[in-house]
């Protein structure tokens, strides 16, 4: 395995970073977390395009053009020579003291991972998985904007747990106001009358590339679709529900808090959609051309 570390293509064993960099002490720092399909990077540019806003958000400079990271990310994904996989871009802010001030870190930590992906079984994508609301509310965009990726996920990772000991896969998070956020590492939808919902992105979800392709496909096949508010209500209610992610794709939910959702099992539109979506991932990005490296 090759890890670009701070312009360089070093080995697993050397793709070290120091115990003074503020993304290991403070989780101060940016990701992202992208698909390759086929030799595909899947919407490569959007990732790109989130990471820098997430470190505009922190005023963390990143020390490469927008075109540049891009070129690093295929370059690196081509170095390994990997088809299909998983590619993890981290920003941090870099080497300073043990104080939290950010002025102190003088260039940002550039790294890009490229590796396989634990998927979620198949089996799954044809009888749903359960979830449950985590007791964990999402962080309030006047405390951390969830719109930010970044390195800080303990908010995530306690609603993660809550799931975990509750034997599903995901959580549903929600905001302080007791509506539908979104889950510790995926955005939610649901069906309801053919129309086609997800919580809007003030409501504290981040925005999803996932969730982003998939309104536009549901758009193009000619389904109603809506981002508002979403209550506990609203998913107990619904004909279908789902969850979109880089890693999961689309995965059918068939229960919430022990409660049947719909009939049961993955529902018709997001059969549909799951179909459109694999059919997209091969197409939709940037083509690693592995002949060069
Ligand atoms: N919400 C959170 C909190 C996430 O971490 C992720 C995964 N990055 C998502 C939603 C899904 O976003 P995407 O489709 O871009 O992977």
């Amino acid at each position: 395995m090759q890890i670009y570390l701070n312009g360089q293509l070093v080995s697993r064993d050397d793709a070290k970073i120091s115990v003074f960099d503020h993304g290991f002490l403070y989780g101060d720092g940016v990701f992202e977390g992208i698909r390759v399909y086929g030799g595909n990077i899947f919407r490569l540019e959007e990732h790109i395009e989130r990471l820098y806003e997430s470190a505009r958000a922190i005023t963390l400079e990143i020390p490469l053009t927008q075109a540049e990271l891009i070129q690093a990310t295929v370059e690196t994904v081509a170095a390994n020579g990997r088809r299909d996989g998983y590619i993890r871009l981290v920003i941090s802010r870099g080497v300073g003291d043990l104080g939290i001030d950010p002025r102190k870190c003088k260039r940002a930590s550039v790294v890009i991972i490229v590796d396989s992906i634990a998927l979620y079984p198949e089996e799954l994508y044809k009888k749903g998985i359960p979830l449950v609301t985590a007791s964990h509310r999402r962080i309030p965009a006047d405390c951390l904007d969830p719109r930010i990726k970044s390195l800080n996920y303990l908010n995530n990772i306690l609603a993660k747990i809550e799931a975990t000991n509750a034997g599903c896969p995901e959580a549903i998070m929600l905001n302080t106001q007791g509506r539908v956020a979104e889950c510790t590492a995926d955005n939610l939808f649901i069906v309801k009358r053919r129309v086609i919902s997800t919580p809007h992105l003030v409501e504290g979800a981040l925005a999803g590339i996932t969730r982003g392709a998939v309104l536009e496909l549901a758009r193009a096949a000619g389904f109603v679709t809506q981002e508002g508010p979403m209550t506990q209500h609203d998913l107990f209610t619904a004909d279908e529900c789902f969850l979109t992610g880089t890693g999961a794709e689309i995965v059918p939910v068939v229960a919430i808090d022990g409660r049947v959702i719909g009939a049961g099992q993955p529902g018709d539109v997001t059969r549909q959609l799951l179909d459109a979506f694999r059919e997209l991932r091969l197409k939709d990005g940037t083509r690693v051309d592995y002949a060069s490296s």
